[in-house]
């Protein structure tokens, strides 16, 4: 077994930790925190002038641009606001290619008047427009250096926010940026161009059905989101996760997480004590967080907020990530959130909940306790259904990046297979609508749990399956395909264009119908039944990790791609193009700039895997494994040597050959080849990670250099 190396913080520390920073009260009461960082609508109505404050707001609900004068008035309100929450700097925030967040700060403060003062100015031109020089941003071709311009542009459909610090503060706009030829080079700038398009197809879809009163249809996203946390000691005893964010190395340990004693468990005290403090942090940035709870394997957890809007939600998400990480360090954690930082142990995703809600108020895909005869709901959901399996791919495709690989395909939830579950009430409903046959009601029933003073309870229709990647849950579809690490910006893009594009094939069928003739509801059963039947080969309620459904899948031809560099490709597949084309969301070439900037990312970070791996198993378990050797050699022990022989040359061959693969040129011609470049040094890398697990079971504990998953798993 092992030594449980010290802790470098100690539970006194990091109560004192927190209170040290000094930068949040926990004793704030809830409803005062939320939203204190926020310039929010409220804030907006009491610092704005009155007409300048109805420009604004009108201007957003028709989603048009904002003139000069109202953000003039806009920025000066929002100086005053941001100085008196103590900002200094103001930057606007994007989303680049790479996913990560960017920022630029500039300083509100300029020198004036030669008499070695400053002041503070922030016109309505610094905060509608940024030129970050964007010459080092990732555009796949979209822009070459020397036209090194990009423009940030403010979302005023997001707001700003005060991000705290010790020493200060900072304000923060929510910006798109684009290229000076009007490319987008980012994620939101599809994303809110996926919701108009959604909005336009549905609200011509729901005039169709008779809706009169809606204008504008939001799709929204509740995301949930899994992380690890570990002491922050390990961390920086591997080099493995400082470089990429994953342990290259370590054996099984005895304990892992078959007693499944962590999900739902008690959650230990300084894991919720960081909790606490980071969902103050959130809840001042208007973060809406609502759950939290251990997951499943040991060091997992989960938080998830109430949905919001896609846009909103999405930039909240990438906030999310942010605070879990700043936070976890006041506690002397480390928070990761790569897809599977430890091999054999679960890894982590983030489960994209996703509706449309009409801005008077209902859910499109709430079937409500009669669904059979919700012609609405039937409406909508065959067109998710439909769209789904068209672009099943590209679905896949939008979940993919090097850190799913070890998940998604790969004997873990979900599978790389994309199917829907409907449940068993709905799909007793789409069938029976599908075959015109059997009733597809389903009477409510109730769970007796044989105590008369607990209360009976309303058995849910939409019985739960945790198995599928894309699951009907109530009133939303979830889409469990995401990785932890991951922005929801184009998985949610991708959703809103295909779902937009099968919203609008249906309305025309209605609309011919109808105009000739036909009564709407009937019309809507006909096209239901046509839909269904064409698409149903996509829905499946059985256990998505057997073996059975990978052969099933096969014979249904529904496609299954195990890896990123099988997945990418679908991006611009014709039907990924045309349908992304048809709504302006993506231009045939800023989907070639994604792609191309999406391969050179795997590349670049499998090589990156590469290496390390080769470095830490050259540099520190090679040497410790001599030593071991060394040691058997002086005590004379025979029984000992051979064994240890054969695991130390194993691992000695294997780093040759990754040291070859490492130096070979990397071939990079075409699709396929620019996406299968590493493979080699990928199968090289895991033969010289099953040699050194081998050696970790045997080489002293003391030699041993990096912290085992024992250590770093089960510290609470
Ligand atoms: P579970 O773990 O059972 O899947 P959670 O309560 O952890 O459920 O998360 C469900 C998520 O779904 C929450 O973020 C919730 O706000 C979100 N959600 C609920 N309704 C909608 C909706 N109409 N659109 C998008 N997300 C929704
Ligand atoms: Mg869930």
């Amino acid at each position: 077994m092992t030594r449980i190396r010290q802790q470098n913080v100690t539970a006194a520390q990091w109560s004192s930790n927190g209170e040290a920073l000094g930068a949040i009260d926990l004793t704030l009461p809830e409803n005062e925190a939320f939203g204190t960082n926020v310039f929010s609508v409220a804030v907006q109505r009491e610092r704005l002038p009155g007409d300048v404050f109805e420009k604004l707001k009108s201007s957003l609900e028709a989603g048009k641009a904002i003139d000069v004068e109202v953000a003039d008035a806009v920025a000066s309100a929002m100086k005053d606001w941001a100085l008196e929450k103590g900002a200094t700097h103001f930057t606007h925030v994007f989303q680049p290619l790479t996913g990560s967040t960017a920022e630029k700060h500039d300083s509100f403060f300029e020198p004036k008047g030669g008499e070695g003062k400053a002041l503070a100015g922030f016109s309505g031109k610094e905060l509608i427009q940024g030129e970050p020089d964007a010459s080092s941003f990732p555009t796949g071709g979209v822009r070459e250096t020397f036209e090194a311009r990009g423009y940030t542009a403010w979302d005023p459909t997001s707001p700003a926010f005060i991000l705290e610090n010790p020493n200060g503060s900072l304000l923060c706009i929510p910006t798109a940026f684009a290229s000076w030829t009007g490319e987008a080079l980012d994620a939101k700038i599809p994303l809110l161009r996926s919701m108009d398009a959604l909005s336009g197809a549905a609200i011509k879809a729901l005039k169709l059905l008779g809706d009169e009163e809606s204008t504008r249809v939001f799709t929204t996203v509740g995301p949930e989101q899994e992380y690890f946390l570990i002491d922050e000691q390990y961390f920086f005893e591997r080099p493995d996760l400082i470089s990429t964010g994953r342990t290259l190395f370590g054996a099984k340990p005895p304990k892992g997480q078959e007693l499944d004693d962590h999900y739902f468990g008690t959650i230990p005290e300084r894991v919720l004590a960081f909790m606490m403090e980071s969902e103050l942090e959130m809840r001042k940035l208007g973060i809406p967080v609502k759950t939290r709870h251990n997951e499943v394997a040991p060091a997992q957890y989960e938080i998830a907020p109430v949905f919001e809007n896609s846009n909103v939600g999405s930039d909240h998400q990438q906030l999310t990530m942010r605070v879990l990480e700043n936070v976890a360090r006041r506690y002397g954690l480390v928070c990761l959130l790569h897809e599977k930082p430890f091999a054999g142990i679960n890894g982590s995703g983030k489960h994209n909940n996703w509706s449309m809600g009409t801005d008077t108020g209902s859910n499109l895909l709430e079937p409500g306790d009669t669904p059979a005869d919700n012609v609405h709901f039937l409406f909508f959901c065959a067109a998710v259904i439909q769209a789904v399996n068209k672009h099943q791919g590209l679905l896949r495709a939008s979940a993919a990046d090097i850190g799913q690989d070890h998940r998604l395909g790969a004997n873990e939830a979900p599978p790389a297979i994309i199917s829907i579950f409907l449940g068993s009430e709905l799909e007793k409903v789409f069938d029976a609508v599908a075959t015109g046959e059997g009733d597809p009601h389903t009477p409510a029933s109730f769970l007796d749990l044989g105590a008369t003073v607990l209360p009976p309870l309303p058995k849910h229709g939409g019985d739960r399956n945790r198995t599928s990647p894309f699951a009907f849950t109530g009133n939303k579809f979830e889409f469990r395909a995401l990785g932890s690490s991951m922005s929801l910006a184009f998985p949610n893009t991708v959703l809103n264009t295909i779902v937009a594009e099968a919203i609008d094939e249906l309305a025309d069928e209605l609309e011919a119908k109808t105009s000739a003739g036909k009564d709407a509801s009937q019309a809507v059963i006909e096209i239901v039944k046509e839909s269904y039947t064409a698409n149903k080969a996509i829905v499946f309620g059985g256990d998505n990790y057997s073996e059975e459904w990978h052969a099933e899948a096969e014979q249904r031809g529904l496609k299954n791609l195990k890896t990123t560099p099988d997945a990418l490709p679908e991006v611009l597949a014709d039907e990924s193009v045309a349908a992304f084309e048809k709504y302006n969301v993506l231009s045939r070439r800023e989907l070639e700039s994604r792609f191309e900037v999406w391969a050179e990312q795997y590349a670049l970070r499998a090589n990156i895997e590469a290496e390390t791996t080769f470095s830490i198993a050259k540099t520190m378990i090679l040497p410790a494994a001599l030593r071991h050797l060394a040691l058997i050699a002086e005590a004379g022990v025979s029984a000992l040597e051979g064994e240890m022989r054969s695991a130390v040359e194993e691992l000695s061959t294997a780093l040759d050959a990754l040291e070859k693969a490492n130096a070979a040129p990397v071939e990079l011609e075409g699709l396929e080849g620019a996406v299968h470049a590493r493979d080699e040094q990928l199968a090289k890398s895991a033969a010289v990670r099953e040699a050194a697990d081998k050696l970790e079971k045997i080489v002293a504990d003391d030699l041993w250099p990096l912290p085992k998953y024992e250590e770093m798993l089960f510290i609470k």
